[in-house]
Protein backbone atom coordinates (compact mmCIF):
# COMPACT_ATOMS: atom_id res chain seq x y z
CA UNK A 1 0.00 0.00 0.00
CA UNK A 2 2.81 2.06 0.75
CA UNK A 3 3.95 3.16 -3.11
CA UNK A 4 0.78 4.25 -3.56
CA UNK A 5 -0.31 5.93 -0.71
CA UNK A 6 2.05 8.57 -1.42
CA UNK A 7 0.36 10.03 -4.26
CA UNK A 8 -2.63 10.01 -2.56
CA UNK A 9 -4.43 13.14 -0.74
CA UNK A 10 -7.33 14.51 0.26
CA UNK A 11 -7.71 17.22 -2.69
CA UNK A 12 -7.42 14.99 -5.34
CA UNK A 13 -8.37 15.98 -8.62
CA UNK A 14 -10.06 13.86 -11.32
CA UNK A 15 -8.47 14.76 -14.77
CA UNK A 16 -11.85 16.47 -16.38
CA UNK A 17 -12.02 15.68 -20.63
CA UNK A 18 -11.37 18.92 -22.37
CA UNK A 19 -14.64 20.57 -24.43
CA UNK A 20 -13.19 19.12 -27.60
CA UNK A 21 -13.48 15.56 -26.10
CA UNK A 22 -17.18 16.28 -24.67
CA UNK A 23 -18.32 17.73 -28.18
CA UNK A 24 -17.20 14.20 -29.59
CA UNK A 25 -18.88 12.40 -26.45
CA UNK A 26 -22.19 13.91 -27.01
CA UNK A 27 -21.26 13.60 -30.99
CA UNK A 28 -22.05 10.08 -29.79
CA UNK A 29 -25.39 10.11 -28.80
CA UNK A 30 -28.38 8.15 -30.48
CA UNK A 31 -31.13 10.51 -29.57
CA UNK A 32 -33.16 7.38 -28.65
CA UNK A 33 -36.97 8.27 -29.01
CA UNK A 34 -37.36 6.44 -25.64
CA UNK A 35 -34.32 7.49 -24.13
CA UNK A 36 -33.38 4.64 -21.31
CA UNK A 37 -31.00 7.46 -19.82
CA UNK A 38 -33.94 10.04 -18.92
CA UNK A 39 -36.16 6.88 -17.81
CA UNK A 40 -33.45 5.43 -15.21
CA UNK A 41 -32.83 9.25 -13.86
CA UNK A 42 -34.65 9.83 -10.70
CA UNK A 43 -35.36 13.82 -11.61
CA UNK A 44 -36.00 12.27 -15.37
CA UNK A 45 -33.66 14.63 -16.33
CA UNK A 46 -33.81 15.61 -20.49
CA UNK A 47 -30.51 14.05 -20.69
CA UNK A 48 -30.89 13.74 -25.12
CA UNK A 49 -32.00 17.03 -25.45
CA UNK A 50 -29.20 18.69 -23.15
CA UNK A 51 -26.71 16.84 -25.22
CA UNK A 52 -28.12 18.03 -28.56
CA UNK A 53 -28.00 21.35 -27.61
CA UNK A 54 -24.38 21.04 -25.82
CA UNK A 55 -23.23 19.34 -29.55
CA UNK A 56 -25.08 22.86 -31.32
CA UNK A 57 -22.56 24.91 -28.98
CA UNK A 58 -25.87 26.38 -27.59
CA UNK A 59 -24.46 26.17 -24.03
CA UNK A 60 -26.80 28.19 -22.42
CA UNK A 61 -30.06 26.09 -23.83
CA UNK A 62 -28.53 23.30 -22.79
CA UNK A 63 -28.29 24.96 -19.12
CA UNK A 64 -31.67 26.05 -19.43
CA UNK A 65 -32.88 22.09 -20.26
CA UNK A 66 -30.75 20.75 -17.61
CA UNK A 67 -31.78 23.17 -14.79
CA UNK A 68 -36.07 22.21 -15.54
CA UNK A 69 -35.42 19.21 -13.05
CA UNK A 70 -32.24 19.95 -11.10
CA UNK A 71 -30.66 22.28 -9.27
CA UNK A 72 -27.03 21.13 -7.83
CA UNK A 73 -25.98 20.16 -11.42
CA UNK A 74 -22.13 20.52 -9.98
CA UNK A 75 -22.82 17.82 -7.57
CA UNK A 76 -25.19 15.10 -9.23
CA UNK A 77 -22.81 14.77 -11.74
CA UNK A 78 -20.07 13.75 -8.69
CA UNK A 79 -21.95 11.62 -6.99
CA UNK A 80 -24.96 10.14 -8.15
CA UNK A 81 -24.49 6.52 -8.98
CA UNK A 82 -24.43 6.62 -12.81
CA UNK A 83 -23.87 3.03 -13.09
CA UNK A 84 -27.00 2.49 -11.81
CA UNK A 85 -29.20 5.49 -13.67
CA UNK A 86 -28.24 7.25 -16.74
CA UNK A 87 -25.24 5.71 -17.56
CA UNK A 88 -25.59 2.33 -16.78
CA UNK A 89 -28.81 2.20 -19.42
CA UNK A 90 -27.33 4.16 -22.40
CA UNK A 91 -27.78 2.00 -24.98
CA UNK A 92 -24.07 3.15 -26.56
CA UNK A 93 -23.24 0.57 -23.68
CA UNK A 94 -24.56 -2.60 -24.78
CA UNK A 95 -21.76 -3.02 -26.66
CA UNK A 96 -19.28 -0.15 -25.69
CA UNK A 97 -18.72 2.66 -24.07
CA UNK A 98 -21.91 4.40 -22.85
CA UNK A 99 -21.71 7.90 -23.39
CA UNK A 100 -19.74 10.18 -20.34
CA UNK A 101 -22.96 12.13 -19.50
CA UNK A 102 -22.65 13.61 -16.32
CA UNK A 103 -18.95 14.97 -17.53
CA UNK A 104 -20.77 16.48 -20.25
CA UNK A 105 -23.84 17.74 -17.10
CA UNK A 106 -20.98 19.16 -15.42
CA UNK A 107 -19.30 20.89 -18.38
CA UNK A 108 -22.69 22.33 -19.14
CA UNK A 109 -23.16 23.72 -15.49
CA UNK A 110 -19.29 25.00 -15.28
CA UNK A 111 -20.37 26.73 -18.86
CA UNK A 112 -23.23 29.10 -17.54
CA UNK A 113 -22.08 31.94 -15.11
CA UNK A 114 -25.07 32.88 -13.18
CA UNK A 115 -26.30 36.58 -13.32
CA UNK A 116 -26.41 38.54 -10.60
CA UNK A 117 -29.37 36.81 -8.19
CA UNK A 118 -32.06 39.18 -6.82
CA UNK A 119 -32.25 39.11 -2.87
CA UNK A 120 -35.12 38.19 -0.90
CA UNK A 121 -38.05 40.84 -1.78
CA UNK A 122 -41.48 38.97 -0.93
CA UNK A 123 -42.71 39.02 2.71
CA UNK A 124 -43.28 35.19 2.66
CA UNK A 125 -41.56 33.61 5.23
CA UNK A 126 -40.07 29.93 5.45
CA UNK A 127 -38.20 27.63 7.39
CA UNK A 128 -36.20 24.75 6.65
CA UNK A 129 -34.85 21.95 9.69
CA UNK A 130 -31.40 21.10 8.49
CA UNK A 131 -28.62 22.10 5.63
CA UNK A 132 -28.02 18.66 4.06
CA UNK A 133 -29.64 18.63 0.50
CA UNK A 134 -32.80 17.94 0.68
CA UNK A 135 -33.45 21.53 3.12
CA UNK A 136 -30.91 23.29 0.14
CA UNK A 137 -32.76 22.63 -2.29
CA UNK A 138 -36.24 23.64 -1.07
CA UNK A 139 -34.25 26.78 0.10
CA UNK A 140 -32.69 27.59 -3.71
CA UNK A 141 -35.93 27.09 -5.00
CA UNK A 142 -38.27 29.51 -2.95
CA UNK A 143 -35.37 31.91 -2.83
CA UNK A 144 -34.92 32.40 -6.63
CA UNK A 145 -38.59 33.45 -6.56
CA UNK A 146 -37.49 36.16 -4.04
CA UNK A 147 -39.07 34.02 -1.07
CA UNK A 148 -37.34 34.36 2.35
CA UNK A 149 -35.86 31.04 3.75
CA UNK A 150 -34.25 30.39 7.25
CA UNK A 151 -32.32 27.03 7.76
CA UNK A 152 -31.44 25.81 11.23
CA UNK A 153 -28.56 23.11 11.58
CA UNK A 154 -27.73 21.76 14.47
CA UNK A 155 -23.32 21.70 13.41
CA UNK A 156 -21.57 24.43 12.98
CA UNK A 157 -21.24 23.80 9.21
CA UNK A 158 -23.66 24.07 6.68
CA UNK A 159 -24.66 20.91 4.00
CA UNK A 160 -25.12 17.84 5.71
CA UNK A 161 -23.66 14.22 4.46
CA UNK A 162 -22.52 16.68 1.69
CA UNK A 163 -19.88 18.42 4.17
CA UNK A 164 -19.36 15.51 7.06
CA UNK A 165 -19.77 12.08 4.57
CA UNK A 166 -18.56 12.51 1.22
CA UNK A 167 -14.34 12.89 1.15
CA UNK A 168 -13.31 15.73 -0.28
CA UNK A 169 -10.92 13.85 -3.14
CA UNK A 170 -14.75 12.50 -4.46
CA UNK A 171 -16.43 15.89 -4.05
CA UNK A 172 -14.61 18.93 -3.78
CA UNK A 173 -16.23 21.24 -1.39
CA UNK A 174 -15.81 24.17 -3.75
CA UNK A 175 -18.78 22.50 -5.32
CA UNK A 176 -21.17 22.77 -2.18
CA UNK A 177 -19.53 26.22 -1.49
CA UNK A 178 -20.54 27.20 -4.61
CA UNK A 179 -24.36 26.86 -3.69
CA UNK A 180 -24.17 27.76 -0.40
CA UNK A 181 -22.36 31.64 -1.63
CA UNK A 182 -25.26 31.53 -4.10
CA UNK A 183 -27.89 30.90 -1.65
CA UNK A 184 -26.44 33.65 0.28
CA UNK A 185 -26.91 36.09 -2.77
CA UNK A 186 -30.36 34.67 -2.72
CA UNK A 187 -31.01 36.25 1.22
CA UNK A 188 -31.15 32.72 3.10
CA UNK A 189 -30.10 32.92 6.43
CA UNK A 190 -28.24 30.22 8.32
CA UNK A 191 -28.68 29.55 11.60
CA UNK A 192 -25.60 27.33 12.70
CA UNK A 193 -25.21 25.70 16.11
CA UNK A 194 -29.40 25.45 16.59
CA UNK A 195 -30.90 22.30 17.02
CA UNK A 196 -34.48 21.94 16.79
CA UNK A 197 -35.86 19.82 19.78
CA UNK A 198 -37.90 20.03 22.95
CA UNK A 199 -35.82 22.92 23.99
CA UNK A 200 -36.26 24.41 20.26
CA UNK A 201 -39.43 22.94 19.19
CA UNK A 202 -40.79 22.71 15.95
CA UNK A 203 -43.85 24.22 16.90
CA UNK A 204 -42.11 27.60 17.29
CA UNK A 205 -40.82 27.16 13.62
CA UNK A 206 -44.78 26.72 12.55
CA UNK A 207 -46.02 29.77 14.18
CA UNK A 208 -43.85 31.76 12.82
CA UNK A 209 -43.08 30.57 9.38
CA UNK A 210 -45.78 29.93 6.48
CA UNK A 211 -44.06 26.88 6.01
CA UNK A 212 -41.52 24.18 7.00
CA UNK A 213 -39.21 21.74 5.66
CA UNK A 214 -37.98 18.85 7.80
CA UNK A 215 -34.76 17.77 6.35
CA UNK A 216 -32.88 16.05 9.42
CA UNK A 217 -31.58 13.16 7.12
CA UNK A 218 -31.54 9.81 8.79
CA UNK A 219 -28.51 10.34 11.50
CA UNK A 220 -28.30 7.18 13.40
CA UNK A 221 -25.60 4.42 13.06
CA UNK A 222 -26.68 1.29 12.77
CA UNK A 223 -24.99 -0.93 15.88
CA UNK A 224 -23.35 -4.17 15.30
CA UNK A 225 -24.60 -5.59 18.33
CA UNK A 226 -21.94 -8.00 19.38
CA UNK A 227 -19.13 -8.20 22.59
CA UNK A 228 -16.57 -5.02 22.98
CA UNK A 229 -18.72 -2.69 19.95
CA UNK A 230 -18.25 0.03 23.04
CA UNK A 231 -14.29 -0.11 23.04
CA UNK A 232 -11.92 2.77 22.35
CA UNK A 233 -10.85 2.49 19.00
CA UNK A 234 -14.13 1.32 17.68
CA UNK A 235 -15.80 4.14 15.37
CA UNK A 236 -19.12 4.01 13.06
CA UNK A 237 -19.02 5.99 10.37
CA UNK A 238 -19.99 9.27 10.93
CA UNK A 239 -17.88 9.89 13.74
CA UNK A 240 -14.54 8.38 11.99
CA UNK A 241 -15.51 10.68 9.07
CA UNK A 242 -16.71 13.76 9.84
CA UNK A 243 -13.09 14.02 12.01
CA UNK A 244 -11.02 13.90 8.93
CA UNK A 245 -13.67 15.20 6.27
CA UNK A 246 -14.28 18.09 8.61
CA UNK A 247 -10.71 19.34 8.65
CA UNK A 248 -8.86 21.31 5.92
CA UNK A 249 -6.38 20.95 2.89
CA UNK A 250 -4.74 17.86 1.26
CA UNK A 251 -3.11 16.15 3.87
CA UNK A 252 -5.33 15.40 7.32
CA UNK A 253 -4.62 13.73 10.37
CA UNK A 254 -6.07 11.55 13.11
CA UNK A 255 -3.75 10.31 15.63
CA UNK A 256 -5.52 8.26 17.52
CA UNK A 257 -6.00 6.11 14.38
CA UNK A 258 -2.96 3.75 15.10
CA UNK A 259 -1.29 1.57 12.05
CA UNK A 260 -3.90 -0.73 11.18
CA UNK A 261 -7.66 0.01 10.07
CA UNK A 262 -10.59 -2.45 9.46
CA UNK A 263 -13.62 -1.24 8.17
CA UNK A 264 -16.84 -3.20 8.46
CA UNK A 265 -19.38 -3.21 5.83
CA UNK A 266 -19.73 -3.49 1.89
CA UNK A 267 -21.38 -0.01 0.76
CA UNK A 268 -20.37 3.15 -0.37
CA UNK A 269 -20.38 4.85 2.98
CA UNK A 270 -17.62 2.23 3.73
CA UNK A 271 -15.46 2.50 0.39
CA UNK A 272 -15.24 5.72 1.89
CA UNK A 273 -14.21 5.40 5.18
CA UNK A 274 -11.55 2.77 4.13
CA UNK A 275 -10.37 5.31 1.00
CA UNK A 276 -9.98 8.31 3.53
CA UNK A 277 -8.00 5.55 6.11
CA UNK A 278 -5.76 5.27 3.24
CA UNK A 279 -4.95 8.70 3.22
CA UNK A 280 -4.05 9.09 6.84
CA UNK A 281 -0.27 9.35 7.33
CA UNK A 282 0.24 6.67 10.08
CA UNK A 283 -1.99 4.33 8.48
CA UNK A 284 -0.63 1.09 6.70
CA UNK A 285 -2.75 -1.26 6.64
CA UNK A 286 -6.93 -1.15 5.96
CA UNK A 287 -8.99 -3.50 5.45
CA UNK A 288 -13.28 -4.17 4.60
CA UNK A 289 -14.68 -7.42 5.79
CA UNK A 290 -18.29 -7.84 4.51
CA UNK A 291 -20.50 -10.92 5.49
CA UNK A 292 -21.36 -11.65 2.16
CA UNK A 293 -19.36 -12.38 -1.35
CA UNK A 294 -18.22 -9.17 -3.28
CA UNK A 295 -21.29 -9.66 -6.15
CA UNK A 296 -23.70 -8.68 -3.05
CA UNK A 297 -21.83 -5.45 -2.52
CA UNK A 298 -24.34 -2.83 -2.37
CA UNK A 299 -21.14 -0.35 -2.95
CA UNK A 300 -20.64 1.41 -6.68
CA UNK A 301 -18.52 -0.64 -8.58
CA UNK A 302 -15.89 2.25 -9.09
CA UNK A 303 -15.61 3.07 -5.46
CA UNK A 304 -14.92 -0.40 -4.99
CA UNK A 305 -12.76 -0.81 -7.75
CA UNK A 306 -10.66 2.98 -6.75
CA UNK A 307 -10.89 1.41 -3.21
CA UNK A 308 -9.10 -1.26 -4.51
CA UNK A 309 -6.17 0.37 -6.68
CA UNK A 310 -5.42 2.41 -3.58
CA UNK A 311 -4.35 -0.71 -1.60
CA UNK A 312 -7.58 -1.62 0.29
CA UNK A 313 -7.44 -5.20 0.96
CA UNK A 314 -10.99 -7.37 1.23
CA UNK A 315 -12.03 -9.71 2.97
CA UNK A 316 -15.35 -11.18 1.90
CA UNK A 317 -17.61 -13.54 3.32
CA UNK A 318 -16.62 -12.53 6.85
CA UNK A 319 -18.07 -11.41 9.67
CA UNK A 320 -16.74 -9.65 12.98
CA UNK A 321 -18.18 -11.72 16.29
CA UNK A 322 -16.22 -9.22 19.11
CA UNK A 323 -14.02 -6.50 19.16
CA UNK A 324 -11.40 -7.48 21.79
CA UNK A 325 -8.74 -5.13 23.33
CA UNK A 326 -8.26 -4.21 26.81
CA UNK A 327 -8.68 -0.46 26.94
CA UNK A 328 -9.04 0.28 23.35
CA UNK A 329 -9.74 -2.53 20.68
CA UNK A 330 -6.79 -4.60 19.55
CA UNK A 331 -8.21 -7.71 17.54
CA UNK A 332 -11.26 -8.44 15.82
CA UNK A 333 -12.82 -11.96 15.97
CA UNK A 334 -14.14 -12.33 12.93
CA UNK A 335 -16.48 -15.90 11.79
CA UNK A 336 -16.41 -17.49 8.39
CA UNK A 337 -19.75 -17.25 6.46
CA UNK A 338 -21.23 -18.73 3.20
CA UNK A 339 -24.10 -17.88 1.56
CA UNK A 340 -27.45 -19.62 2.14
CA UNK A 341 -30.95 -18.77 0.70
CA UNK A 342 -31.73 -15.56 -0.53
CA UNK A 343 -33.05 -13.06 2.25
CA UNK A 344 -36.25 -10.30 1.25
CA UNK A 345 -33.55 -7.92 0.44
CA UNK A 346 -32.90 -11.20 -3.15
CA UNK A 347 -29.44 -11.39 -2.11
CA UNK A 348 -28.23 -14.57 -0.32
CA UNK A 349 -28.24 -14.62 3.37
CA UNK A 350 -24.94 -14.67 4.73
CA UNK A 351 -24.38 -17.82 7.76
CA UNK A 352 -21.53 -18.78 9.75
CA UNK A 353 -19.66 -21.92 7.92
CA UNK A 354 -18.73 -24.34 10.68
CA UNK A 355 -18.39 -22.02 13.25
CA UNK A 356 -14.42 -21.55 11.79
CA UNK A 357 -12.90 -18.06 13.37
CA UNK A 358 -10.36 -15.99 12.16
CA UNK A 359 -8.57 -12.88 14.21
CA UNK A 360 -7.55 -9.77 12.75
CA UNK A 361 -5.47 -6.91 14.57
CA UNK A 362 -7.19 -3.67 14.61
CA UNK A 363 -5.92 -0.49 15.74
CA UNK A 364 -8.90 1.50 14.85
CA UNK A 365 -12.64 -0.16 13.89
CA UNK A 366 -14.77 1.94 11.81
CA UNK A 367 -18.75 0.28 11.99
CA UNK A 368 -20.42 1.41 8.24
CA UNK A 369 -23.26 -1.04 8.69
CA UNK A 370 -26.23 1.92 6.98
CA UNK A 371 -28.25 4.69 9.03
CA UNK A 372 -31.81 5.04 10.59
CA UNK A 373 -34.04 7.27 11.51
CA UNK A 374 -34.46 8.77 14.31
CA UNK A 375 -37.97 7.66 15.59
CA UNK A 376 -37.58 9.66 18.97
CA UNK A 377 -36.92 13.10 17.34
CA UNK A 378 -39.29 12.70 14.22
CA UNK A 379 -42.49 10.92 16.35
CA UNK A 380 -41.84 11.80 19.69
CA UNK A 381 -40.69 15.07 19.59
CA UNK A 382 -41.65 16.88 16.21
CA UNK A 383 -44.75 14.77 16.28
CA UNK A 384 -44.98 13.85 12.81
CA UNK A 385 -46.43 10.85 11.74
CA UNK A 386 -43.82 8.11 10.65
CA UNK A 387 -43.67 4.41 10.45
CA UNK A 388 -41.97 2.13 13.73
CA UNK A 389 -38.77 3.18 12.07
CA UNK A 390 -39.40 6.38 12.39
CA UNK A 391 -38.94 7.38 8.43
CA UNK A 392 -41.78 10.68 8.20
CA UNK A 393 -44.57 9.94 6.18
CA UNK A 394 -45.21 12.53 3.78
CA UNK A 395 -47.70 12.78 0.66
CA UNK A 396 -47.22 13.42 -3.40
CA UNK A 397 -46.43 17.22 -2.82
CA UNK A 398 -43.98 16.56 0.04
CA UNK A 399 -46.29 17.12 2.76
CA UNK A 400 -46.36 15.33 6.05
CA UNK A 401 -49.24 14.98 8.80
CA UNK A 402 -49.32 18.22 9.70
CA UNK A 403 -50.53 21.18 7.53
CA UNK A 404 -47.54 23.01 5.96
CA UNK A 405 -44.66 21.35 7.20
CA UNK A 406 -42.96 19.31 4.64
CA UNK A 407 -40.09 16.67 4.32
CA UNK A 408 -37.59 15.15 2.53
CA UNK A 409 -34.63 13.21 1.64
CA UNK A 410 -33.37 10.73 3.87
CA UNK A 411 -35.51 11.65 6.78
CA UNK A 412 -38.72 10.33 4.51
CA UNK A 413 -36.66 7.64 3.18
CA UNK A 414 -34.56 6.11 5.27
CA UNK A 415 -30.79 6.31 3.82
CA UNK A 416 -31.11 7.33 0.11
CA UNK A 417 -28.93 9.30 -1.97
CA UNK A 418 -28.18 13.32 -3.09
CA UNK A 419 -30.54 13.31 -6.22
CA UNK A 420 -33.57 11.71 -4.56
CA UNK A 421 -33.17 14.29 -1.33
CA UNK A 422 -32.59 16.85 -3.88
CA UNK A 423 -35.72 16.04 -5.70
CA UNK A 424 -37.93 16.07 -2.46
CA UNK A 425 -36.74 19.71 -1.45
CA UNK A 426 -37.71 20.70 -5.36
CA UNK A 427 -41.25 18.86 -5.17
CA UNK A 428 -41.65 20.29 -1.80
CA UNK A 429 -40.87 23.74 -2.87
CA UNK A 430 -43.28 23.45 -5.83
CA UNK A 431 -46.22 22.82 -3.89
CA UNK A 432 -45.67 25.74 -1.50
CA UNK A 433 -45.26 27.96 -4.74
CA UNK A 434 -48.67 26.81 -6.07
CA UNK A 435 -49.99 27.46 -3.41
CA UNK A 436 -48.27 31.08 -3.22
CA UNK A 437 -50.55 30.70 -6.82
CA UNK A 438 -47.14 31.11 -8.77
C1 LIG B 1 -20.42 8.43 3.92
C2 LIG B 1 -21.58 8.63 2.98
C3 LIG B 1 -21.35 8.70 1.62
C4 LIG B 1 -22.40 8.90 0.74
N1 LIG B 1 -22.13 8.97 -0.59
C5 LIG B 1 -23.13 9.22 -1.45
C6 LIG B 1 -22.88 9.35 -2.85
O1 LIG B 1 -21.76 9.21 -3.32
N2 LIG B 1 -23.93 9.63 -3.66
C7 LIG B 1 -25.20 9.80 -3.21
O2 LIG B 1 -26.09 10.10 -3.99
N3 LIG B 1 -25.47 9.66 -1.88
C8 LIG B 1 -24.47 9.39 -1.01
N4 LIG B 1 -24.75 9.25 0.33
C9 LIG B 1 -26.14 9.47 0.80
C10 LIG B 1 -26.50 10.96 0.77
O3 LIG B 1 -25.44 11.74 1.24
C11 LIG B 1 -27.77 11.23 1.55
O4 LIG B 1 -28.82 10.46 0.97
C12 LIG B 1 -28.15 12.72 1.52
O5 LIG B 1 -27.16 13.53 2.06
C13 LIG B 1 -29.46 12.95 2.29
O6 LIG B 1 -29.71 14.33 2.33
P1 LIG B 1 -30.63 14.98 3.45
O7 LIG B 1 -30.68 16.44 3.15
O8 LIG B 1 -31.91 14.23 3.53
O9 LIG B 1 -29.89 14.69 4.84
P2 LIG B 1 -28.44 14.99 5.40
O10 LIG B 1 -27.44 15.19 4.31
O11 LIG B 1 -28.18 13.93 6.39
O12 LIG B 1 -28.61 16.37 6.16
C14 LIG B 1 -29.39 16.46 7.33
C15 LIG B 1 -28.99 17.72 8.09
O13 LIG B 1 -29.91 17.96 9.14
C16 LIG B 1 -29.21 18.37 10.32
N5 LIG B 1 -30.09 18.08 11.46
C17 LIG B 1 -30.49 16.86 11.89
N6 LIG B 1 -31.32 17.00 12.94
C18 LIG B 1 -31.47 18.32 13.16
C19 LIG B 1 -32.22 19.09 14.09
N7 LIG B 1 -33.01 18.50 15.01
N8 LIG B 1 -32.15 20.44 14.04
C20 LIG B 1 -31.34 21.05 13.11
N9 LIG B 1 -30.60 20.36 12.20
C21 LIG B 1 -30.68 19.03 12.22
C22 LIG B 1 -27.95 17.52 10.25
O14 LIG B 1 -26.93 18.05 11.08
C23 LIG B 1 -27.62 17.60 8.76
O15 LIG B 1 -26.85 18.74 8.45
C24 LIG B 1 -23.72 9.03 1.23
C25 LIG B 1 -23.95 8.94 2.61
C26 LIG B 1 -22.90 8.74 3.47
C27 LIG B 1 -23.18 8.66 4.95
Amino acid sequence: MKSKKLTLNFNEKNKEPSLEELKAEASRCLNCPKPNCKANCPISNEIPSFIAAFKNEDYEKAYSILMENTCFPDICSIVCPHEKQCMGHCVRGIKGEPINIPAIERKIAELHKDSLEKVASSTHKFAAVGSGPASLAFALKLASKGHKVVIYEKENYIGGVLKWGIPSFRLPKEKLDKYVSKLNKLGVEFVLNHKIDDKHPLDELIKEYEGVFVGVGAPNSNKMKVPGEDLKGVYHTNSFLSKVNLQDGENRELDECGSSVLVVGGGNAAMDAARVAVRLPQVEKVTVVYRRSENEMPACKAELEEAKAEGVEFKTLTNPVAFLGKDKVEKVECAQMELGEPDDSGRRRPVESNKAYVFIDATTVVLALGFSNDFELNNSIFKLETDKWGVIQVNEENETSIKNVFAGGDATRGASTVVNAMKDGINAAKAVLKRLGE
